[in-house]
């Protein structure tokens, strides 16, 4: 069962295009390559959201696509930002990073991740260190919120976390032997069915389809989409600025001063610069 779809671009893309009329010239080929980048990045997570569908799409199953966490401890936020996740009545929860790559991966026997373009080597980010930190905040935020703790007859069950890694079925890649460094959750994406079945332990059910589908609408509720303000980061939202030192003011600061013409002559000032203009009498 499909508790989450993905995230439709389309209104994203849509909103970036209109915006081609009224920004910069200078910044055409930047707005042009942020839509390109969009679209490239949304292809292949569609891809691998068509495979995970196709065979997890039933009953012993929960799939949640794009899940965004945010687990804040100690007024820092530590954010997990989960591609897919498939959830089965066992309570194992497979997470699942995706990774498009374009002709050779390589990962040496320290696990340092080196992808190659036009036979020229790039250092990239581990995805299965970026994905075990995914899991780490996932655990911590459920283990924290009381109601989203899974329970049978109040009895509380453990979740069985397992990372899965997604590479384009497209790449070639090179790993070290696994007992000198494991990468064997690092899988190309046509292979997640094989790769899954020798975890799954589809026999041996905590929870009955009811239980799991009110579990995973229970965590999908937690999603906390991003919103990025294309507008503001091509320079078309004109940020307000204090008439006297100009620093930026807020919304709120700017509403202020419009509000007390008798005290600020219809200009808008800064809170430092407002202590200039006290109202005497
Ligand atoms: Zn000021």
């Amino acid at each position: 069962m499909i508790i989450k779809s993905r995230t439709n671009i389309k209104a994203i893309v849509s909103e970036l295009e209109n915006m081609k009329s009224e920004v910069d010239p200078n910044r055409i080929n930047e707005l042009e390559e942020e839509i390109k980048r969009i679209k490239y990045g949304s292809k292949s997570e569609d891809d691998s959201a068509y495979l995970i569908n196709f065979h997890y799409d039933n009953d012993r199953y929960a799939i949640i696509h794009d899940l965004r966490i945010v687990y804040n401890k100690e007024k820092s936020n530590q954010v997990a930002q989960i591609d897919h996740l498939v959830i089965n009545r066992a309570l194992q929860c497979f997470v699942f990073e995706t990774k498009s790559v374009f002709g050779k991966l390589e990962i040496n026997k320290e696990g340092e991740f080196i992808k190659y373009f036009e036979d020229k080597p790039f250092g990239i980010e581990s995805p299965i260190e970026q994905n075990n930190r995914h899991i780490d905040v996932l655990r911590k935020y459920i283990d924290e919120k009381e109601e989203l703790v899974p329970r049978s007859f109040g009895r509380k069950l453990k979740i069985d976390y397992r990372s899965v890694i997604l590479i384009s079925r497209s790449a070639i890649i090179k790993r070290p032997f696994r007992f000198i460094f494991d990468t064997s959750m690092l899988i190309k994406d046509d292979m997640v069915k094989t790769y899954l079945n020798k975890f799954d332990k589809v026999n041996k059910n905590s929870f009955n389809e009811k239980q799991l589908r009110k579990f995973a609408e229970k965590l999908a509720k937690e999603h906390q989409p991003i919103k990025i303000n294309y507008r503001k980061r091509f320079g078309l939202d004109k940020e307000q600025s204090c008439d006297e030192c100009s620093a930026s003011i807020n919304e709120r600061v700017m509403q202020y001063c419009l509000e007390r013409p008798e005290r600020f002559g219809d200009r808008v000032y800064c809170m430092k610069c407002q202590k200039k203009y006290q109202v005497t009498s």
